[in-house]
């Protein structure tokens, strides 16, 4: 009766092991798809790349350059310009972006802000 009480016991820990190993992959695997990269490139060339998510905090980005000066802003998944001291600040006009894809320029500064899923190539395009 021992044995058999030890071996119950062993089977019962073995399945919450796995149920919580389960759970714990199915959570990562979910994060994951929710993270996003963020691929800022000045002058054509990858500047910066940071993977953001929802937790992401609020964030200033600096960018300053022979162009002029920028300020990335992210805050979970959304990102915006802000602080630029270029001539027509269409890039503080274009808002918030926060799905792939998606992009930011600026284009007397010659740079550009783009959100990449985790599984896509991030593959850079030059300008
Ligand atoms: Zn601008």
């Amino acid at each position: 009766m021992i044995i058999m009480t030890k071996w119950d016991k062993l089977l019962i820990i073995f399945i919450i092991a796995a149920s919580i190993i389960g759970i714990k992959v199915t959570a990562n695997m979910a994060t994951n798809e929710e993270s996003m990269y963020l691929v800022i490139q000045l002058d054509g060339k990858e500047y910066k790349k940071l993977i953001i998510d929802s937790n992401t905090k609020y964030t200033t980005i600096p960018i300053k350059s022979d162009h002029g000066y920028n300020e990335v802003k992210i805050e979970g998944k959304k990102v915006w310009m802000e602080n630029s001291d270029c001539r027509d600040k269409i890039c503080e006009k274009l808002g918030i972006i926060e799905k792939p894809n998606e992009t930011l320029v600026c284009i007397p500064h010659r740079l550009s802000v783009k959100l990449k899923t985790n599984n896509s190539d991030v593959d850079i395009v030059s300008y």
